[in-house]
Parts: C-alpha cells; structure tokens; sequence
C-alpha cells in the first residue's frame, strides 16, 4: 500500500470546516511578518478515507502481544486482560488528582494499600514501598535501604555488593547508582552460583548479594538456602531481583528463602501492557528491620470506630460523611472501617518518585491479582513453567547449550545457537530474524552473556499449547534450513516492509520526519 504521503493531491482534505461567522482577522496583523510562513507546510493532503486506510496500516505494523506470540525472554510478555483497562479508566480513578486532600481520594489509597498487602503475601516479607516506576527503579530504591540501614548500623565499611554473572544486567548499574561497587561472582557448571568464588569473596567490606531469582538462565539456584545463610553469617543482607517472580509467585515465599529485599516488575508478572520504555511499576517488599528506611510515602491505614466524639477516627468519620454528604452519597462512607493515610518511616531514605507511584499500572496490578486470587497466581507459575520446559524439552537437541539445557528450567529456558555457527555460520540473530518470516516475534537474543549464541525463550503462562507448538515447530525448520539453505536464514526477513536493518545506525540516525 502507498503510503500517506504519496497519495497527496492538491486540495484534497479530511475535514471540511464551517465558514467563519466573524470577520477574518488579517494575518499579518496578528503575527509579525518575519514569522509568517512563506509556503505551506508540506503536509499530505488527503481524504478521510485516505486517512483513516492510512492509520490502519500502521496500526497493522504494529508488533505486539495482541497480535503475535512474543516470547522475549525476561521480559514477560504476557496476555494483559482487556478488564484491567477498563476498570483503570473508570471516572473515580481516572479523574483524581494526586493534590486532592486524603479524605477525598481514600478509594485510591486503599486500592495501594491493599496491593501492599497482597504484595506481602505473595512475597512473606513484612512492608512495601509501592513508590518506584520500574523494576531498575526498584533495584535503586532497595539497595539504597539497605545502604541506610548499614549506615545506622555503623557499618559503612561495607561498600561491595556481590552480583552473580547470571543476575540481570540492570543490577549492576542499580548498585553503582547507589555509589556500591559491584563484584561480580561466577556461575558453576550447572548454572548455580559457585560457592567458593562466593565464599572467597564476601567478608565484612560486603553490603549485599543481588540475586536474579530464577537467574537469567531460567534456572532456580539449587544452593539459595545456602548462599543466603553464608550471607547472613557475614553480616550482609539479601537482596533478590524479583522481576521474574512470574516463576515463582504462589509456590514459594522469597521471605522463605532468606530474602530481606525484593523487587517486584508489576509490569511483567501481574500483567499490565508494557514496552518501549513504560510505563512499569516496580514496588520493593522488605523485612521488618529494613522498613524503617523506606522512601514516603507509605500508605497506612487506621480504624474508624464510632467512639466517643472527640476521639480523632470519629471525627475523620465525620469529615468524610460530610463531605460524601455534598455529593448526595453517603452508603459507602458508612460502611468504611477505615481511613487510609500514609505516613513517613522515622529512617526513611526520603522520596524517589512523585505523588503515590505509577497509579493506573498499580491499579491494574491490583486487578489481576484479585481476579486470579491466590489459588489463579499459583496456577500461572505453573502454567509459565511447563510452558517453558515444554519448549525446551522440544528444542534443546536442536539449539543445546552447555549448562541451561541440561536442567528443568523456570519460566524461561535459554537455547543456544552455537551449533548452527559451527554447521554452517547462521548467527542466533539471523535465526531471529527468521522467526519473523514465521510469524512470531523473536526471543531475547545474545543475552545473559554467559550463554555463546544465546536465544532466552520466554513463553509464558497465557499461550496455548498449538502456539507453542508452531513455534517449536518453526524453530525446527529454521535449524533445518540452516543446514539446506543458510543463506535464506542469513538474509531473513524476507516477508517484512523493511528487511534487514542496520540496527545501529537505525537507532542512532533515526529518521522520524516526513520531508515532502
Ligand atoms: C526487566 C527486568 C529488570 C528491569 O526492569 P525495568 O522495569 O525494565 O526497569 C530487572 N531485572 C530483571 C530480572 C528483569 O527481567
């Protein structure tokens, strides 16, 4: 189809406008002449129809989770339920202000208050910070508490924090943010951290292990239990990179495993539409001992009991029947057990982001996890993860790595395209953009690092079995057509508007700008 700009025709238009009923007012008047334009813009000019075929199209172009399977491995491209939407865009959410008093905006804080709540139980951990944008957000926000809490501590000697070669790449740059040094510790054989580099480097200059849990191989650390008493005995604290509790949630309690910070990625496990930048949502759960350095706001709530006037609660009480009173609605304010408030931990590392957090992406986290309920959550972890090992027991003879094929995977599994190189000189990006030609989106590519020619699958637990199954089988014939004909793998895609990229100077010279 031609494009918008190539179907302009000289005084074609989408819209026809009134005839002014007051005089034109002169141009030049109202706008100094240097100012003026000396020729049109250069738009296109087009019918509505044109227009509309236009935007269609585009909208076509468009890659996502709605349209194709997009198993981008650590990212949790999951299926985000239409009702999330809807509810977020109702008028009482949508239309508030973060600057309206508390008493008129409690519907809000107990929604927070009570995703808080689910977020402790999910994770056993004893409070929550619902305040950061994303999941680095998170990381940054929770290294920082445990940077106040060593510091009140007197242990400001601690300076090092302990990452994994596995762990995702944002945490290293979250610890230096945090003016820590990251020193990173190796991965054993069989993907686990290997316990005596670990051993070898934790001692009292250690603030804190940073664990991607399942690591970035797809894989659970067969030695948590372990490494977290090492840890604890040498004084530092746990933190667990929680982006990817899509795992997990439901089957196990990180507070279980010795964690006493974890993130949560709101926008990848408690589905809520994400990608290209936002928008996220990534909360922080930790330990009783950590909860006085949270960032402010935290949300809290109080009784509102019908005492003896006087008594603060029932003058709330009063105040919001007052003001519901206005509004000619007074059913609900009666029912209200509680005021929902927030308050300032007495040691807190101060505010990192503004107002409440990211509401509309709490909102809708708030949602899922309601609809699902404890006994859905525990369903989807493991619906990920048969998911995932599905696809890896079907494809780890044809793209087999040295360790994240050798063992049962989380909710992702990490394939490798070395054989191909070696066969024949098809790189794991040729195959993803192959995968392209078949329909789907490509996993993640060439990461983690430690993995030569990596493809990091990530399914999730809303596919049905026939989409992985023409996945799976695509992946197949692109193994086989690395052997027949690699050079119809190297030059993929072939079905695309735009074939293959120059994907640096793509996003460094982006073009952006129509020009006539
Ligand atoms: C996605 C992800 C992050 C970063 O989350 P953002 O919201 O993109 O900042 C951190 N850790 C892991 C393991 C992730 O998968």
């Amino acid at each position: 189809m031609k494009l918008i700009f190539e179907q302009s025709q000289p005084g074609r238009s989408a819209c026809a406008l009134p005839k002014p009923d007051v005089p034109e007012a002169p141009l030049d008047k109202l706008v100094p002449a240097q100012y003026l334009r000396q020729s049109p813009p250069g738009l296109p000019e087009v019918d509505e129809l044109t227009l509309v075929r236009h935007y269609t199209e585009l909208s076509r172009r468009n890659v996502g989770v709605d349209n194709v399977f997009y198993p981008l491995g650590s990212c949790t491209m999951k299926y985000n339920p239409k009702i999330n939407e809807t509810l977020a865009g109702l008028s009482g959410l949508n239309e508030i202000h973060p600057y309206q008093p508390e008493e008129t905006v409690q519907g809000i804080l107990q929604i927070i208050y009570e995703l808080g709540e689910c977020l402790k139980e999910i994770s056993g951990l004893d409070a929550v910070s619902m305040a950061p944008a994303a999941g680095a957000h998170g990381e940054f926000t929770g290294i920082k508490t445990i940077k106040a809490f060593h510091k009140a501590n007197h242990q400001e000697q601690r300076i090092q924090v302990l990452i994994p070669d596995s762990a995702h790449g944002t945490n290293p740059a979250s610890v230096a943010f945090c003016g820590y040094e990251p020193v990173e510790i190796k991965s054993d054989a069989c993907g686990n951290v290997d316990l005596a580099d670990l051993k070898s480097k934790l001692n009292d200059r250690t603030a804190a292990i940073m664990l991607t849990i399942p690591n970035t191989l797809g894989l659970f650390d067969e030695h948590m239990l372990k490494i977290a008493e090492m840890v604890h005995q040498s004084g530092a604290l746990v933190y667990m990179d929680g982006a990817n509790l899509n795992a997990l949630m439901g089957i196990v309690k990180p507070a279980d495993l010795g964690v006493d910070v974890l993130h949560f990625n709101l926008h990848k496990t408690f589905a809520t539409p994400h990608g290209g930048g936002g928008p996220g949502a990534g909360p922080i759960a930790v330990t009783t001992k950590l909860a006085p350095f949270l960032p402010v706001p935290v949300i809290t709530r109080e009784p509102l009991k019908d005492g003896k006037s006087g008594d603060t609660s029932v003058l709330k009480k009063q105040h919001l029947y007052s003001l519901s009173r206005q509004k000619g609605d007074t059913s609900s304010i009666l029912k209200m057990e509680h005021f929902y408030t927030f308050c300032c931990p007495d040691q807190s590392i101060g505010r990192i982001k503004g107002f409440y957090g990211n509401i509309n992406v709490l909102v809708k986290a708030y949602i899922y996890i309601r609809m699902l309920g404890a006994e859905g959550l525990k369903k989807a972890s493991q619906m990920a993860v048969l998911n995932a090992n599905y696809i890896l027991s079907q494809l780890k003879e044809y793209y087999p790595s040295t360790c994240s094929t050798q063992r049962l995977c989380m909710h992702e599994c990490v394939l490798s395209g070395v054989k191909q190189m070696k066969e024949s000189g098809v790189k794991t990006l040729d195959i993803a953009k192959r995968l392209i030609d078949y329909g789907f989106h490509p996993p993640t590519i060439y990461f983690p690092l430690i993995v030569h020619e990596a493809l990091m699958i990530e399914p999730t637990e809303t596919e049905s079995k026939e989409t992985l199954d023409g996945f799976i089988e695509a992946m197949k014939q692109i193994a086989k057509e690395s052997k027949d004909n690699p050079q119809l793998v190297k030059s993929a895609p072939q079905t695309t508007v735009v074939k293959r990229l120059d994907e640096v100077k793509a996003a460094r010279e982006l073009v952006l700008r129509y020009q006539p």
